[in-house]
């Protein structure tokens, strides 16, 4: 239903349109029409004046002709002897008539054959002095003109000419003789013509008049005759009134009955309106035709209708285009709007859908996640996050966090302080990872230590603010300590039977005479027995740097350094040292101890033979791109006189057991430097090696770094490792316990522990127990 309308509107506007054309080419074709009906209507009426005017002008024309040369034959007929002079008065008249296309006009008379002598001397006498009357052919009676007036101004009249030479004139001079009236003859080309060339010869007619005297019995004297050129005649009479707008057309009917045209006669144009009449002629009935160009008629026609045509094509062209711009933008603006509700609600759609993943993942996944605004606001708490604090109320007021959910440092008692916060740091734009806190509350009466990853929220979230993500590992700490118990149960093991060899050893080189052969044995086996045990507490130290909790604090480094240098110098006078300022840094302070301990141990082994070792440990900070504002990152470098490393080997001795060939000259296990990089990695920094300028080596760490204002815990060697390892070595010695107190009550014989030859300390994988270069 409402796709039809749709296309239905979308049709109304192109419809809209083609509806004004149609109408407004309608109305313009028809006023157009109608115009040019009004037009073709003047034009006839026109047409029908001008044929009209003609037929009137042609008709008085030839009326005028006759009754003037029946006046003159009237004239005639009075005299019994008409001489020359009587005839030149008589048709004077005629002359001066203007008569157009005539030629001439003749006193005929009838002459029998053997009258022509006397009647030449008759008429010589009368005043035709040159007369010569020549017989045409035989015949009883022959016609000649005797007096002849030209009327026309290079014509001469054939005066003495027998007329029957000519058989039209024969024929009209009998008719009108007979009919006693003026009658008009068959059209013929003048004799006086005939010598001209084809085109030029006209189509002539004569009128004749019959003379008869006014007797009481009349008697016939002869003819006045009047010769007219028929193209002449009608050129002359049309040519006044056309305007050079007609064309006229003269058909005579004669005495045959055929129908002759005189004259066609032509104007320019192309003729479209045709009028005939017929018109009498003396005896005879003559048609005159008129044509005409309609286009030349006066006021028959204009441009009018073809510009109205062109204006109302144009303007009807000009409105459906407009009418149609204007309907269909409507209709555009309508699709456009809806193609964009359409993208929006799909957007919108999209966006809900995002929304509602985003939260099934928040619902879905285990660990906590939590998003605050600038100002501390909860954003986003999802359930796991929920449990993992032990409340469903979120606050909003950071200074209340720590009472709200009961937030402690890692020791489960000292309250965290607010900045400390990871969510807090990350506001501040300070990412923190792996912050280790204990939650503990109403709900969660027992504690849980949680590991928290706080960093400043992307801006494409279009907020300031931070997020949280945290994970309970309250069992995997559990789980590291339970392993770091049953190293230290492996490792007690191991040891106790070494320790047991280790004593028996000693005595029995005690008992033996100095210079005794098998003391060098005993001596080796004291050796290998030590770096076994070696061996273990690096082993174990390995262990530890890979899955002890990272435990970060603002540390002395020079406070730390210097313990390492002054506790493995105690014994040597031998060695010269310096350590530079240096800044403090943000780290682990057991690991930190191991990485220095390992540094400074290496400088001082691996010098030649003889040389005495000179240690230098120093620093610089480094662009502050590293954690914390202010922080920055610390390059602490510890350089020494000794061997050196070649270039080949560098990329090398970072990896576990690897050591270089000439190393092999002094104590070590490979370890050492493996245990350094994952210290320093875990820390998120970096540790290398180049040649000191000076000889020897200068290896670099990477630590990220604090702000100086801070308050350093570096000196006590951090209380927090210390409680750990107490833990730890407390669980440790329950552990052996009980496992004693499970093999004494068993009583099986030969299954009890060897016991050591002398009371070796339990030790633990302790950093500053390590003396792998004492060995
Ligand atoms: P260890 O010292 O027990 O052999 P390390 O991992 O500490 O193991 O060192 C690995 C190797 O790197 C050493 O065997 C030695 O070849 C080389 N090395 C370490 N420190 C130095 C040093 N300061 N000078 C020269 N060589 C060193």
């Amino acid at each position: 239903m409402e796709r039809r309308k749709d296309g239905e509107r979308r049709f109304a506007g192109p419809l809209l349109a083609a509806g004004v054309l149609l109408t407004g080419l309608l109305v313009t074709v028809l006023v157009a029409g109608g115009l040019r009906a009004a037009q073709r209507e003047r034009a006839e009426r026109v047409m029908d004046q001008r044929h009209a005017a003609a037929l009137a002008t042609v008709q008085t024309e030839i009326a005028r002709y006759r009754a003037l040369l029946e006046a003159v034959a009237a004239g005639a007929a009075t005299h019994r002897e008409l001489t020359w002079d009587e005839f030149d008065v008589a048709s004077e008249p005629m002359a001066d008539a203007g008569l157009l296309g005539a030629t001439a006009a003749a006193y005929v008379v009838p002459v029998r054959t053997a009258d022509i002598p006397a009647e030449q001397r008759r008429w010589r006498g009368l005043g035709a002095a040159a007369l010569t009357l020549r017989a045409a052919e035989p015949a009883d009676e022959h016609y000649f003109a005797v007096y002849a007036r030209t009327l026309h101004e290079g014509d001469t009249p054939a005066v003495g000419t027998d007329l029957r030479n000519a058989p039209e004139l024969t024929n009209v001079l009998a008719e009108s003789r007979r009919i006693h009236a003026t009658a008009v003859s068959d059209t013929y080309v003048l004799l006086s013509d005939r010598t001209m060339p084809a085109g030029r010869q006209q189509q002539s007619f004569v009128l004749a008049t019959p003379i008869w005297s006014r007797a009481n019995t009349p008697e016939f004297r002869g003819w006045m005759m009047l010769g007219l050129r028929g193209r002449d005649f009608l050129s002359g009479v049309l040519g006044t009134i056309s305007q050079g707008q007609l064309l006229g057309r003269l058909i005579a009917t004669d005495s045959d009955g055929s129908q002759v045209t005189v004259v066609d006669w032509s104007a320019p144009g192309d003729p479209d309106l045709t009028r005939s009449a017929p018109f009498t002629v003396g005896d005879r009935t003559w048609t005159l035709v008129t044509q005409a160009d309609s286009a030349r008629l006066p006021g028959a026609r204009s441009q009018m209708p073809a510009l109205v045509l062109v204006g109302g094509g144009l303007l009807t062209g000009l409105l459906s285009w407009l009418v149609h711009v204007l309907a269909t933008g409507r209709a555009r603006a309508r699709a456009q709007v809806e193609v964009a509700t359409a993208e929006l609600r799909v957007a919108e759609e999209e966006s809900r859908r995002q929304a509602g993943l985003l939260g099934a993942v928040l619902t879905s996944i285990s660990d906590g996640v939590s998003v605050v605004d600038e100002t501390g606001r909860v954003l986003v708490e999802n359930p796991a996050g929920k449990r993992l604090m032990g409340t469903d109320e979120a606050n909003d007021h950071p200074e209340q966090w720590q009472q709200h959910y009961g937030v402690f440092r890692p020791d489960g008692v000292t309250p965290m302080p607010v900045e400390e916060m990871p969510l807090i740091r990350a506001l501040h734009g300070e990412p923190a990872d792996q912050v280790e806190v204990v939650i503990r509350n109403q709900q969660r009466p027992e504690g849980v230590l949680i590991s928290v990853d706080g960093r400043p929220l992307d801006p494409s979230a279009g907020l300031r603010g931070a997020v949280a993500v945290f994970r309970d590992i309250t069992d995997l700490r559990r789980y590291e300590t339970d392993l770091r118990v049953f190293a230290g149960v492996v490792a007690h093991d191991l040891k106790a039977p070494l320790a047991l060899a280790h004593g028996h050893a000693e005595v029995a080189l005690d008992d033996l005479p100095p210079e005794s052969p098998t003391r060098e044995r005993l001596l080796r086996i004291v050796g290998s027995i030590d770096r076994m045990d070696t061996m273990i507490e690096t082993l174990l130290a390995y262990t530890t740097a890979r899955n002890a909790p990272l435990r970060p604090v603002p540390l002395d480094v020079a406070a730390l350094a210097r313990q390492v240098i002054e506790e493995r110098t105690a014994h040597r006078d031998d060695v010269t040292w310096s350590i530079g300022p240096l800044p403090p840094v943000q780290a682990d302070p057991g690991m930190l101890r191991h990485l220095l301990d390992n540094l400074i141990g290496n400088a001082l082994k691996y010098v030649r033979p003889g040389v005495a070792p000179h240690v230098v440990v120093d620093s610089s900070r480094l662009a502050p791109d590293g954690p914390g504002e202010s922080g920055g990152w610390v390059r602490i470098e510890v350089a020494d006189n000794g061997i050196g490393i070649p270039d080949a080997e560098k990329p090398h001795i970072f990896e576990t057991f690897h050591r270089t060939e000439e190393a092999a000259r002094y104590a070590g296990t490979g370890l050492g430097l493996a245990i350094c990089r994952r210290i320093v990695e875990r820390h998120g920094g970096e540790i290398d090696v180049t040649d000191n300028p000076g000889g020897g080596s200068r290896f670099f760490v990477t630590l990220p770094g604090v702000p100086a204002d801070t308050v350093l815990e570096g000196r006590d060697m951090g209380s927090t490792a210390e409680n750990d390892d107490a833990a730890v070595r407390a669980a440790l010695e329950r552990a052996l316990a009980e496992r004693a107190a499970i093999l004494e009550a068993a009583q099986l014989p030969g299954l009890g522990m060897p016991q050591p030859a002398r009371e070796q300390p339990l030790r633990m994988p302790r950093p500053e127990k390590q003396r792998q270069d004492q060995a």
